[in-house]
């Protein structure tokens, strides 16, 4: 095409395609999967642009939020069609090929010691996999910013971009034009094809077509002269040929004024392969966990073999209407941490979910969408009850209860810790979520509101310390004393600990002392009592040497005669103050 320009692809695009062409991975099928996942993506983008500005669906098919599935046997093509976004040329350079996703390097290395391919979506890369299934491939798209174009590669380490000059223009939207490789030609049976949608389309909320063939009775004149007519014309529009039916039927009209007969034609429509349920809508009573399970996959695209570890299913009907569905992944995504550098949103991230609501207004700019209160509610909300879902999972005592918690600490520990550091408003509830070791747990992890009811009595303070590991930290001199006092004392080690504590002052009233900062006061009771002691022989001789037993002694809080010496002193005590700094005894008189 003399109007292609050239791309090379980035390398380490370059690299997973590679793996991907030369992959024995047997599951083929998944290709399908992220193909109607992004057509789906796509679709969602432009509905949601659609919120605010209806223009932007176009008129007539174009506006039809739909996906179409088209197989050319003859020339080996399976084409997927979707009316969602669209892509720019600019986007089609950047998004197939020359901007090299966060996920494409961890993806290439993980694909190498597993050979797993089925995670690739999760990676976002799953645009690739096309790969596996054909050896030359065409984006057709259109965007309403800009004119169609098409992108094409046969994964050579290269691809090119034209402008569509001769394909029918699509009003908005991309079809994916896959030139099977022979081995892969399974993928133009439309029986196979209907499964394989009918399996990865469960939670597509848009309608997906595939232009089926459909064996209809069409009765003819049954004329010798034009059936003969007839009869040519069927053979050239019949895939397999079968006229056993029409033969008969030929025979059963025979006696039959006026003379017709009816025989197969095939045709094409058409169907609609999917039925397009909404799980959030339905009653949650009704909704099975294995339907939540294949939900929450489909969403999150992840297609390993864990569950998630929660979920939450709830209709909000106060200030805003809202349904919404909420998970906590198995797993902390690969990315999870490294979206918090770049945009210091990670407050819990891990949440995976839906919300649905006929609340928010339409034709409001975008700017106002974000700001208007409505989300600003449901965002509140949805915190709340991402909160409630971990808290329920961690209640209980039993071991497997405690298990699952362990787990879900250590995959989205960090993301808590951030939410601590990011939201006042929550910073209590989320403390509550904190685990950590201590000098009195052996490897275990313990809680805060474990840590207070082992307190020691007369113990006003949270004691911790910070450091790089536990194991350096137990050496530490400035446990030593506390250790021999019995004193729990939380070890933080996490690098983003030091930064935590700075936001967390208190907690159920007891404030955090870190104990290798100096003028460390511990418990006041045994503290006192410590003094006490070490001042006896002194008290007992100034007693003897006022000649009184009605001596309260106290130790000295500050400099000036504290509230307490005032008031004893008023009722007639004599009172004696040891200063703990300088060993010596006020004397009262
Ligand atoms: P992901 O879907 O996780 O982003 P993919 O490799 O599947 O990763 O797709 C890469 C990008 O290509 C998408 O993010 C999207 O911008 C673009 N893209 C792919 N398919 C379509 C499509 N049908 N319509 C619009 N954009 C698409
Ligand atoms: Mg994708």
């Amino acid at each position: 095409r003399n109007n292609a320009e050239k791309f090379e692809f980035q390398a380490e695009v370059s690299r997973l395609m590679d793996i991907i062409i030369n992959s024995l991975y047997s599951n083929k099928d998944i290709f399908l999967r992220e193909l109607i996942s992004n057509a789906s993506d796509a679709l969602d983008k432009i509905r949601f642009l659609s919120l605010t500005d209806k223009e932007v669906l176009g008129e007539g098919d174009t506006s039809k939020l739909e996906i179409q599935i088209k197989l050319d046997k003859e020339k080996k093509i399976l084409s997927l069609r979707d009316r969602g976004i669209g892509m720019t040329k600019e986007d089609l350079i950047k998004n197939l090929g020359t901007i090299a996703k966060s996920g494409t390097s961890a993806f290439v290395e993980k694909m190498q010691s597993s050979g797993d391919l089925n995670l690739i979506g999760q990676f976002g890369v799953g645009f690739y996999s096309v790969y596996l299934v054909a050896d030359y491939v065409e984006v057709i798209s259109k965007h309403n910013d800009d004119k169609q174009y098409v992108w094409e590669s046969k994964a050579d380490g290269a691809f090119a971009i034209s402008e569509d000059t001769w394909n029918e223009p699509l009003g908005r939207g991309t079809e994916i034009r896959l030139h099977l490789r022979d081995e892969a030609q399974e993928y133009l049976e439309e029986g196979k094809l209907k499964e394989l949608v009918k399996k990865y389309s469960e939670f597509i909320n848009f309608p997906i077509y595939i232009w089926a063939s459909k064996e209809i009775d069409v009765e003819v004149p049954a004329d010798e002269d034009s059936s003969d007519e007839e009869d040519n014309a069927d053979t050239r529009s019949s895939e397999d040929g079968e006229y056993e039916d029409a033969e008969k039927s030929e025979d059963d009209d025979a006696e039959k004024k006026p003379k017709t007969k009816k025989v197969k034609e095939t045709t094409y429509e058409w169907e609609l392969l999917n039925d397009v349920k909404a799980i959030w809508l339905r009653s949650p009573k009704e909704v099975t966990d294995e339907e939540y399970t294949k939900f929450y996959k489909s969403l999150a695209k992840d297609f390993s073999d864990e569950k998630p570890m929660a979920w939450s299913h709830f209709t909000a009907e106060v200030d805003v209407e809202f349904k919404a569905v909420l998970f906590v992944p198995p797993k902390a995504p690969h990315d999870l941490y490294e979206s918090y550098y770049n945009t210091n949103k990670a407050n819990l991230k891990f949440r995976e979910g839906l919300v649905d609501s006929d609340t928010l207004p339409l034709n409001v700019s975008r700017e106002m969408l974000q700001a208007h209160s409505s989300l600003k509610t449901i965002k509140k909300k949805l915190i709340r009850k991402a909160l409630d879902m971990i808290q329920v999972e961690k209640s209980g005592d039993d071991d497997e209860k405690k298990g699952q918690y362990t787990k879900f600490w250590n995959e989205f520990g960090k993301s808590i810790k951030l939410g601590i550091i990011e939201d006042a408003t929550n910073r209590n509830r989320l403390a509550k979520l904190l685990r950590f070791e201590s000098t009195k747990l052996d490897g275990k992890l313990t809680s805060l509101d474990q840590y207070i009811l082992g307190m020691k009595s007369g113990q006003k303070d949270i004691f911790y310390i910070t450091g790089t590991s536990k194991e350096h930290l137990e050496k530490s001199p400035f446990l030593e004393r506390l250790k021999k006092k019995n004193y729990e004392v939380i070890f933080f080690t996490d690098p983003v600990d030091e930064y935590l504590m700075q936001y967390l002052m208190d907690y159920e009233g007891k404030q955090f002392q870190n104990v290798s900062k100096e003028g460390l006061k511990i418990g006041k009771d045994s503290k006192n009592k410590e003094l006490k002691e070490s001042f006896k022989e002194l008290t007992k001789w100034w007693k003897g040497a006022l000649a009184s037993e009605n001596v309260d002694e106290r130790i000295m809080q500050s400099q000036t005669l504290s509230d307490a010496s005032k008031q004893a002193y008023m009722r007639g005590k004599r009172v004696l103050e040891i200063n703990p700094r300088h060993p010596i005894i006020k004397k009262l008189r």
